[in-house]
């Protein structure tokens, strides 16, 4: 019989990958050590809670206990114009991520995983992984890192850091249609506003003075609709996927692999990693997990980050793509909020259909 050792250190994508590795055979006993820090009421929350149905479907979660609202489609703003696709179907949920996470904390601790309620301090590789918490010490040949975007421990053992957007939200009540997102594109990224019942999580991310642009964008919202107070703030960051980001390291015989925003396994396009991370940590019980989740999720991803890129480097003609965008609508309706290859399969239908779109598109590009 072989015997496994894994320490796993943080949060909601760790608990979602130590259940499968948690999962043993007649042959392999694995004993998975999960560390996190927070539980349940003290976990800061820095998320919108935005989840695709079809996501939950492909994560096979049955979001029904952590669900706060749903949503039938969203709005695109640009500086001068906008476009919108709404649907009779429930595209997306908007959850509790309090709820959701501690939902797969505890699918893991049923699991077999036992559950360290503690802050890793340190690390340090010798004959293994030791990982110091206040009150103890743990060992193992392997270690996960899903540590979110907390970049200390990374930094510890001279691992790259993924570049990062700061993003900043509130929980206000505004004046916005309870079914539809918005999402008001800006030179850096973008501002949200998620209804989530008698209030919204309206937020914004960018490379600098976050505050500010999140002030100036509730002003102007303040301009056309009534805005109330102020009910709780959230900030994190969002990584940005980088197709070279290493996620598997050997220290000497010692193995270390990354996972969710740890790794960067975030969508460039919106900053949602809920699912992309668990996809990916499905993999952590590959031989090869560098192979697994590239060839499941990094063309995704990669295609991602390409719209991304295009977005920011043509911001000005942000009108024109919501122009063109309202020209063939049908483009985005079947499109999935996870999978970009969805978009770019239906934009070469669309081709064929209309071939002169070609010259709108050329002409924004060039
Ligand atoms: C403002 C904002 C809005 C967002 N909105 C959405 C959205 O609508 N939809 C979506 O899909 N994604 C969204 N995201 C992204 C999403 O929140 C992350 O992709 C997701 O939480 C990644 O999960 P994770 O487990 O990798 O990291 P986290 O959720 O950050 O979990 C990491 C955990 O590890 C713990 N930890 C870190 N270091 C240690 C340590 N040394 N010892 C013990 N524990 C440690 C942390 O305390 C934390 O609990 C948003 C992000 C931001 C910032």
């Amino acid at each position: 019989m072989h015997e496994h050792k894994i320490i796993i250190i943080g949060g909601v994508i760790g608990a979602y990958g130590a259940k499968f590795l948690a999962r043993t055979n007649d042959n392999d006993v694995t004993e998975v050590t999960l560390i996190e820090e927070h539980k349940n009421e003290n976990q800061p929350v820095h998320c919108a809670g935005l989840i695709s149905r079809s996501g939950f479907k492909r994560i096979n979660v049955n979001p029904d206990k952590f669900i706060l609202n749903k949503v039938r489609g969203a709005k695109f703003f640009s500086r001068n114009t906008s476009f919108e696709i709404r649907t009779n179907d429930v595209k997306a949920y908007v959850i509790d991520r309090k709820v959701f996470d501690s939902y797969l904390l505890n699918s893991a601790i049923d699991s077999g995983v036992r559950f360290i309620n503690e802050k890793a301090m340190d690390i340090n590789a010798g004959e293994n992984w030791t990982v110091k918490t206040k009150s103890s010490e743990f060992n193992a040949k392997n270690l996960v890192m899903a540590t979110g975007a907390n970049y200390k421990l990374h930094r510890k053992l001279n691992l790259t850091v993924p570049e990062f957007l700061s993003a900043l939200q509130y929980e206000i009540s505004v004046e916005c249609e309870s079914d539809m997102v918005e999402l008001h594109l800006t030179k850096d990224f973008f501002a949200w506003v998620v209804p989530v019942g008698d209030y919204a999580r309206v937020g914004i991310a960018c490379y600098r003075n976050v505050r500010d642009e999140l002030e100036n964008f509730i002003k102007n919202l303040k301009q056309h609709r009534k805005v109330g107070e102020i009910l709780t703030k959230q900030a994190g960051l969002i990584p940005m996927y980088a197709p070279k980001f290493k996620t598997e390291y050997k220290f000497s015989g010692l193995n270390l692999r990354l996972v969710g925003d740890a790794a960067a396994h975030v969508k460039a396009t919106t900053g949602g990693g809920v699912i992309m991370g668990c996809l990916a940590a499905k993999h952590l019980t590959d031989k090869n997990y560098e192979n697994g989740w590239r060839k499941e999720i990094g063309s995704e991803l990669y295609l991602h980050l390409t719209i991304r890129k295009i977005l920011n480097r043509k911001y000005k003609k942000h009108d024109d793509m919501l122009m063109l965008a309202n020209k063939h609508k049908q483009v985005c309706y079947s499109a999935d909020m996870d999978m970009a290859s969805k978009l770019l399969k239906n934009l070469t239908a669309e081709f064929v259909r209309h071939p002169l779109m070609a010259a709108d598109i050329l002409k924004i590009l060039f």
